[in-house]
């Protein structure tokens, strides 16, 4: 998806020009992908543009560095400060937002350690991840022939960056056979996630998840949609799920920030349920953007004002 550019990218501090936020070819990140990120949504809301579970989003920034012996050289608070002066310098009222932290150059060879580390903070106004009509008419998605890296290869609870190239192999064998995203099964045969979405079914009124042990990543839509589900009085379950538990679903949705809550129609050429969003995936979907909207006192705090 092309990205629409605006002014400011923030680079270790310093707002700069679009066009000169750029690192050096010889960094280590580049080549070793030794870097980690988040994806996060600014809303516009009455009050104007806020972030959707900021804190979380960073607090997960923080646990993929560790992960990798990463010491980022911001606080959190400093990188708050920076999504928020960003998003204030763009003048956007809802974007996308992506901090991503690197080891930059300076070495060469896979250890990392000595290699300085840079943050950097970019926003852009981002649509549908998987197209405008998705929300409402729903992806068809293919259950990948590759496999989700086993954790102990590649920890999922880390969003790092050279860790989505299992991912974009995946993404690209769906795209070719005709789909719009794959979903990826562990070395045991349970579902994972997508490229970049937790997945959900709804079974006899119950919704069902994937534990993250499964080797998913700890997705911060999934945890909103089970709370604000809990809420509402379904009960959520986690649970290892095979594929024919989604081809025989009553209802199978998408979750992530990109994505939001996207109903999935079709997995592996069967029809899921209507083949059409289903009542419960609408219901979840109208409480969730009602809350991004700062319409719901309840989850008040899951936004994070930029003004
Ligand atoms: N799984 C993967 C592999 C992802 O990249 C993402 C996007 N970060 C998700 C799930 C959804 O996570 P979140 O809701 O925190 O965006």
């Amino acid at each position: 998806m092309p990205i629409s550019e605006v002014e400011k990218i923030w680079m270790d501090g310093e707002l700069v020009d679009w066009a000169d936020a750029k690192i050096h070819v010889l960094s280590h990140a580049l080549h070793y992908g030794s870097g980690v990120f988040e994806g996060i949504r600014a809303y516009e809301t009455a009050r104007g543009p806020a972030v959707w579970h900021l804190d979380e989003h960073l607090k997960r920034l923080y646990r993929s560095a560790k992960l990798y012996h990463l010491d980022i050289p911001f606080s959190a608070d400093a990188i708050t400060d920076g999504v928020k002066e960003l998003i204030r310098a763009n003048g956007l009222n809802a974007c996308y937002i992506r901090p991503l932290v690197i080891r930059g150059y300076g070495e060469m060879g896979v250890n990392p350690l000595n290699a300085p580390v840079s943050v950097i903070i970019a926003v852009w106004p981002w649509g549908a991840y998987l197209g405008e009509d998705a929300l409402e008419q729903g992806v068809r998605i293919k259950i990948s022939s590759w496999r989700r890296n086993g954790q102990n290869s590649l920890p999922s609870a880390a969003k790092a960056t050279g860790q989505y190239i299992n991912g974009v192999l995946a993404k690209i064998e769906s795209l070719n056979a005709g789909y719009d995203e794959a979903l990826m099964l562990n070395e045991q045969g349970f579902i994972t996630d997508g490229s970049g979405e937790n997945v959900f079914i709804v079974r006899g009124g119950v919704l069902v998840t994937p534990f993250t042990q499964a080797g998913c990543l700890d997705g911060i839509t999934r945890s909103s949609v089970m709370a604000i589900a809990r809420d509402l009085g379904y009960e959520v379950r986690e649970e290892n799920l095979i594929r024919s538990d989604l081809y025989n679903a009553d209802e199978c949705f998408f979750t992530g920030t990109a994505a939001e809550i996207t109903p999935i129609r079709e997995v592996d050429d069967r029809v899921v349920g209507e083949g059409h969003r289903g009542p419960i995936t609408k219901e979840l979907q109208g409480a969730f953007f009602s809350a991004t909207k700062g319409e719901t006192e309840r989850y008040a705090d899951w936004l994070a004002y930029v003004n």
